[in-house]
This record gives structure tokens, sequence and C-alpha cells, in this order.
């Protein structure tokens, strides 16, 4: 319950952060919405020297687009996404998965790019990236990076983000009009991180998959793109013999830990569940 001791920052531009972490060194953290890291700091897993609170960076925080693309702030909270109107047209897979992740109050302070930043397995976002084709903007002291979230993941809490950067923006693709979409997340009570979840984003042209991608939350040491399961659908229908193919080889990339949630096998069983009910949701919305 007790973090330790740490002095506190609180920059006014992206710049200044960057600065700050520069000249802190690595014993600095960045603080997001915090519910993630506080709670780590608590137990004592985290003890930082210096938090670099992003929370005043108003350059941080919106939701817009850009001719084909959405752009979301890094320090955007899950409430923004689930009441941005913009999201709800353009982007719904994100506002469904959003709608799943914790509860009100975690929320309200949780963010897109903390939640994407952490490197947690059991995270949302991550595989919901995967399925959305995202890239990610990685500001350091050398200028802007911009980075595919497939390939960002690089293992357990570790991703391509080097101590001295800072995500600043995501920039999602904007789906065409008609395209299928679902998030199906098990877990044992809400605010729980799943047991499985499977993202689909889907595109159906004359009753055959004509695109499809498909991302995996904690089903491995990162949120795994499931892409031989995606080439196995395209020029296919959706029906019973191609879903469970599909479901098999989602299944076969799986590599989850044993932990209260269940067994190795119990998860394996579950991500295939999760991605067969997903296709099919999602290719009920498509059209
Ligand atoms: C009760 C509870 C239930 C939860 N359930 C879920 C769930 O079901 N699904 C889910 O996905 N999450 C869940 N979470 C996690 C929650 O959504 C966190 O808020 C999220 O994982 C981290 O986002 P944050 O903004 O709080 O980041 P913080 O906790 O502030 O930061 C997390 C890490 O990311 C780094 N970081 C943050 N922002 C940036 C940035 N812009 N650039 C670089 N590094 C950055 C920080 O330095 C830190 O290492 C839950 C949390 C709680 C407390």
């Amino acid at each position: 319950m007790i973090p330790a001791a740490f002095d506190y920052h609180a920059p006014r531009s992206v710049g200044d952060a960057i600065k700050l972490l520069g000249d802190l060194g690595p014993d600095a953290k960045l603080l997001a919405g915090g519910h993630s890291l506080l709670p780590m700091m608590k137990l004592r897993f985290a003890q930082p020297s210096h938090l670099v609170d992003l929370g005043r960076i108003g350059e941080l925080r919106g939701i817009s687009q850009s001719g084909n693309e959405i752009l979301i702030g890094a320090m955007t909270t899950e409430d923004d996404l689930l009441r941005s109107p913009l999201l709800a047209d353009k982007l719904p897979l994100l506002v469904e998965g959003a709608g799943w992740i914790a509860d009100p109050q975690v929320r309200y302070k949780g963010t897109i790019g903390g939640d994407i930043s952490h490197g947690d397995p059991g995270n949302d976002h991550p595989a919901l990236m995967l399925a959305l084709d995202a890239s990610f903007v990685l500001q350091g002291p050398k200028g802007e990076r911009v980075v595919k979230a497939e390939g960002f993941f690089v293992g357990f809490y570790s991703t391509l983000l080097e101590p001295d950067e800072i995500l600043t923006r995501i920039r999602i693709p904007i789906p065409p009009p008609g395209s299928g979409w679902s998030y199906q997340k098990l877990k044992r009570k809400t605010g729980d991180f799943a047991t499985a979840a499977t993202a689909v984003l889907l595109q159906m042209s004359g009753g055959k998959v004509a695109k499809v991608a498909i991302g995996l939350t904690n089903a491995g040491p990162t949120a795994l793109k499931a892409s031989a399961s995606e080439a196995s659908l395209v020029g296919k229908a959706l029906d019973a013999a191609s879903v469970d193919e599909a479901a098999r080889l989602a299944m076969s990339i799986c590599e989850p830990s044993t932990d209260q949630r269940g067994d190795v096998a119990y998860k394996t069983a579950m991500c295939g569940e999760m991605t067969r009910r997903a296709l099919q949701a999602a290719a009920a919305r498509a059209n």
C-alpha cells in the first residue's frame, strides 16, 4: 500500500518532459493515468526515484481525424474513447474494446498511451492496435519516429520504447465503410484482465473474406497477431469449417502462462473460442 519516496515533476510540454527524462536518467518514470504504475509502486515492484507526470501536457490529449487516419493523443483516457462520436462512427472496434477495460473509475484516469506503453499482455489495447493496424509516434531527444503496432510489443512489459522516449500519438487508418468488427473477452468478473480475448476487423466481398486482421490478448508474453489464421480466411466464406480452422491456427500460436485464470490448455481453448465468436460477430456486422 505504501510506495517508496520519489520526486515529482509536472512538465508543461513534450519537449520539457523529454529533457527531464534525459537529465534524470533511467531512475525516472513517466506517469500517465497511474493505474498500472501506482499499483506496482504501492507493492514496491517498481521504485522510481522520479515521476514525470504527463497530465499537464494538453497537446497529448484528444481525438481527431486527419485525412484517412484517426489520431489519438497518448493521454486520452478510456472514458474519452467511450464518449467520442468520431470513434463511434469511424472506429467502433476501439470503442467496444475500451468498454471491456477495467471499470468506470479506472477508465476516467487510465490512458490509451499508458495501456499500450506498459507492455502487459493482459492489457486490451495492444491486441486492438494489432487488429486496427495502428502506428505509434514516439518522440525522443533526436525527434520523432513512427513504428507499427506489429513489432512494437517485444516481450513481457517490454516494447520498442526507449527510456528517453514518449509515446505521443496513436495513428489508426479508418477502415472502409461496411467493415465488420468485434472484441470478444472472457473474464472472471467486471474489471478483471482477460483469461483470453480476440479482436477482429474484417472486410467481406461477395460473401467471401476480402481482408481480416486478428489480435489476441493474454495468449502469450505479448499481444499476438494471428497472421496464419488471417491468411487461412482470405477468399473463403465464413462458415463453420473456415472459422474452426482459423481458431485452430490462432490456438497454435498461443503460449499463455498458467495462473489463477486457468492453465495453458484452458486458456488456449478459450483463445480459440473467443476467436470463433469474434469472427462470427464481425461477419454479422460486415456488409
Ligand atoms: C482495477 C483495475 C482493472 C484494470 N483492468 C484492465 C483491463 O481489463 N484491461 C486493460 O487493458 N487494462 C486494465 N487495467 C489497467 C489500466 O487500464 C491502466 O490504466 C493501464 O494499463 C495503464 O495506463 P495508465 O494511463 O494508467 O498508465 P500508467 O500506469 O501511468 O503507466 C503505465 C506504464 O506506461 C508508461 N507510460 C505511460 N504513458 C506513457 C507514454 N505516453 N509514453 C511512454 N511511456 C508511457 C509509464 O511510465 C508506466 O511504465 C486495470 C487497472 C486497474 C487498476
